[in-house]
């Protein structure tokens, strides 16, 4: 039935690695393989085969107006009558900035960048220009991009000196990296204890939503906020899926924290490449041309990634996410009941428009809970729901996303196939 998508797939791994272009996509956490999408509007994706799913995956969370949002696709249509790039500043990046400025209390500044990958790498080497200190602190299993010193696997204990996560990354470039457990404010404190006075930054997403949805627990961005600032060290929030998505000014806003420095991408691209890093004027002004601390790029500041992303934010300023938020809430509650009364032990938590699939009945806070969540039930849920025509993220770390396209009608359909399940 996935016939097209089967023979792209073959094809795809004589030239591509893996088939695909990023890992997740592969499918193959679930026993699956990827389904080659042809066309996308609202929250409707439409595969090679012609088949179409209602999608919560949203491009990873970027298409939160649904797909070929009208507004944003003649924003994008007229950019393109005026070229697409001028390796030369323009009118809508001061635009773009000044919408994240206004929106993001923490953004005092902000500069362009063509992926989040290459915006937490650089807000990285500001906090360390800045500090003059190289030590960071990254929470197990949050997820900053591609970049070397992220990609640190899953060590335990507070000051574990990490090992790199992947073949290719030099010992020396994790070494920096100390790892925390999410929402463990006292091993967090017991890290600046040892290292304060040579920790750059802490890194953290305000709402991790890259090992499912695991919300801060109270307190612990409030406890982040002052430990960087009793030790002199930033702090930095990624808030590449957050951003414009759990409330129009980010998890900053939401939560009222004010960092240091924020990480943007996804969202504000409205569906093209696109990242953004900015904060506070005094550490923003260090970078060149004004400063020492070296960041460029080819195409940052794109024109068409500046006019999607342009339109996308104003049309969102227009939106209600409280209502979004409820729509959300009752239909992630609904999904977790069905699949209760099935037989499954399932939570399903929500926040703004993300929601989480975890099969364990245990309290989710952090990675290692998570890691206790039945996969089996979850690569079963997976291909049944995709069976009818339910577009879920292959991975049982992957957070669902809902966009301001969905209807009531799309959620009653993705209820019934969740009906059909078999556990
Ligand atoms: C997606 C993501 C990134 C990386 O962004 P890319 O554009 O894929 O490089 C960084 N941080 C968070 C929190 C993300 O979700």
């Amino acid at each position: 039935m996935d016939d097209t998508s089967k023979r792209l797939f073959t094809q795809a791994r004589q030239v591509i690695p893996g088939g695909v272009n990023s890992p997740v996509r592969a499918c193959r956490n679930v026993d699956s393989s990827p389904l080659f999408i042809a066309k996308a509007a609202g929250c409707r994706l439409t595969d090679a085969d012609d088949r179409e799913y209602i999608d919560f995956v949203l491009s990873w969370g970027a298409m939160l107006l649904g797909h070929a949002e009208p507004s944003v696709s003649a924003a994008l249509r007229a950019a393109v009558d005026r070229g697409t790039s001028y390796g030369a500043p323009c009118r809508d990046e001061v635009a773009l900035a000044e919408e994240i400025h206004a929106a993001l209390p923490g953004v005092e500044m902000v500069r362009m960048v063509n992926s989040g990958t290459e915006a937490a790498m650089s807000a990285l080497r500001l906090a360390r220009a800045v500090t003059g200190r190289d030590k960071i602190v990254k929470f197990i299993g949050c997820y900053h991009g591609h970049a070397d010193p992220f990609l640190a696997a899953a060590g335990s204990g507070v000051s574990t000196f990490s090992i790199p996560g992947t073949p290719g990354v030099p010992a020396a470039v994790t070494a920096d990296t100390m790892l925390v457990p999410y929402n463990d404010i006292r091993a967090a404190e017991a890290c600046f204890v040892t290292h304060g006075g040579q920790t750059a930054a802490v890194i953290a997403e305000p709402v991790a939503g890259n090992m499912g949805l695991v919300p801060p627990v109270p307190g612990f961005l409030e406890a982040l906020r002052s430990l960087t600032r009793t030790h002199g060290a930033l702090l930095i929030f990624d808030e590449v899926i957050t951003g414009f998505r759990v409330a129009y000014g980010g998890a900053q806003t939401r939560f009222g924290i004010d960092p240091d420095l924020t990480v943007l991408g996804k969202i504000i691209g409205g569906g093209l490449p696109v990242g953004a890093f900015g904060g506070k004027k005094r550490y923003m002004e260090q970078l060149a041309p004004e400063g020492q601390v070296y960041q460029a790029g080819t195409l940052s500041g794109n024109p068409l990634a500046m006019a999607a992303g342009l339109a996308t934010l104003r049309k969102l300023k227009t939106l209600n996410y409280n209502a979004i938020e409820e729509r959300t809430r009752a239909f992630a509650a609904e999904l977790g009941q069905i699949m209760r009364s099935r037989g499954a032990a399932v939570q399903t938590p929500s926040l703004a428009s993300m929601f989480g699939i975890f099969f364990s009945e245990k309290k989710i806070r952090n990675l290692e809970d998570i890691k206790q969540c039945n996969q089996a039930l979850f690569t079963s849920f997976y291909n049944q729901m995709r069976a009818q025509g339910i577009y879920i993220a292959p991975s049982a770390f992957e957070t669902g996303m809902v966009s301001f396209a969905h209807t009531d009608g799309d959620f009653a359909k993705t209820l019934d196939a969740a009906r059909a399940v078999r556990f």
